[in-house]
């Protein structure tokens, strides 16, 4: 008896833990605790990551991950849900106010990206240049990055851009060149809108962008649903 319980006291709580950490995390702290995500917002409110659609009026999403319309031809996320930390959707809302004198919009094709959904990434697709390591995680996983086009208001079609969503090619590079004029306009619109607010177009895709001090914001691997539940 004595034997079995120590066998509890010490085994068991390793084989918790070994479920949920991976192989790749020696070296990062993932938060997965919705009382740890709560208490870090109770302390910051900055922390909070905020449903896009609720906090910038009329922005349009793509949630890609929902289908498996997306480079790993399986459905990631259950919910079509853009969450950000709440100073990035502030950002947001000023670059949507400010595309909207122009009669343009933002379209949100992925923004917060639970931790899993970058391991599921590296697994399938080994090429760091275009899917984050999870040896340090994605600024995606921090809800401080944002993958996103712009659209026509009135149409609601999304402007001429270099390539597709997730096209892992060089073309994606946001200063490849070989391009029709009204393409190179209509990035270059993008870019330098996301630049005003506070935002870094990631150097081989032209859709992701980085908030400034995302460093700040802690890796995270909640589902959507937890942070649903965690208002
Ligand atoms: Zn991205």
């Amino acid at each position: 008896m004595k034997w079995f319980l120590i066998l509890l006291v010490t085994v068991f709580p390793a084989i918790i833990i070994a479920q949920v950490a991976t192989p790749y995390e020696k070296h990062i702290k993932v938060m997965r605790s919705v009382d740890a995500y709560q208490e870090a917002v109770n302390q910051n409110p900055e922390d909070e990551l905020v449903d896009i659609e609720q906090y910038v009026p009329g922005i349009k999403l793509d949630i890609r991950y929902t289908t498996a319309n997306n480079f790993t031809g399986e459905q990631i996320y259950t919910q079509p849900k853009a969450f950000v930390r709440r100073p990035v959707a502030e950002a947001l809302n000023n670059v949507q106010e400010s595309l909207s004198k122009q009669n343009l919009g933002l379209l949100v094709y992925d923004a917060y990206r639970p931790y899993a959904a970058t391991v599921k990434f590296y697994e399938v697709y080994h090429d760091t240049t275009f899917v984050a390591s999870p040896f340090s995680g994605s600024r995606h996983n921090r809800g401080a990055a944002v993958d996103v086009s712009l659209i026509n208001l009135t149409t609601g079609k999304e402007l001429e851009m270099p390539t597709g969503y997730d096209s892992f090619s060089d073309t994606a590079a946001p200063d490849f060149s070989n391009l029709l004029e009204r393409i190179k306009v209509n990035r270059a619109l993008l870019i330098r809108v996301m630049n005003d607010h506070g935002f870094t177009v990631y150097p081989s895709e032209w859709w992701h962008f980085d908030y400034q001090h995302w460093e700040k914001f802690e890796l995270m691997d909640l589902s959507f649903e937890q942070l649903a539940k965690s208002k």
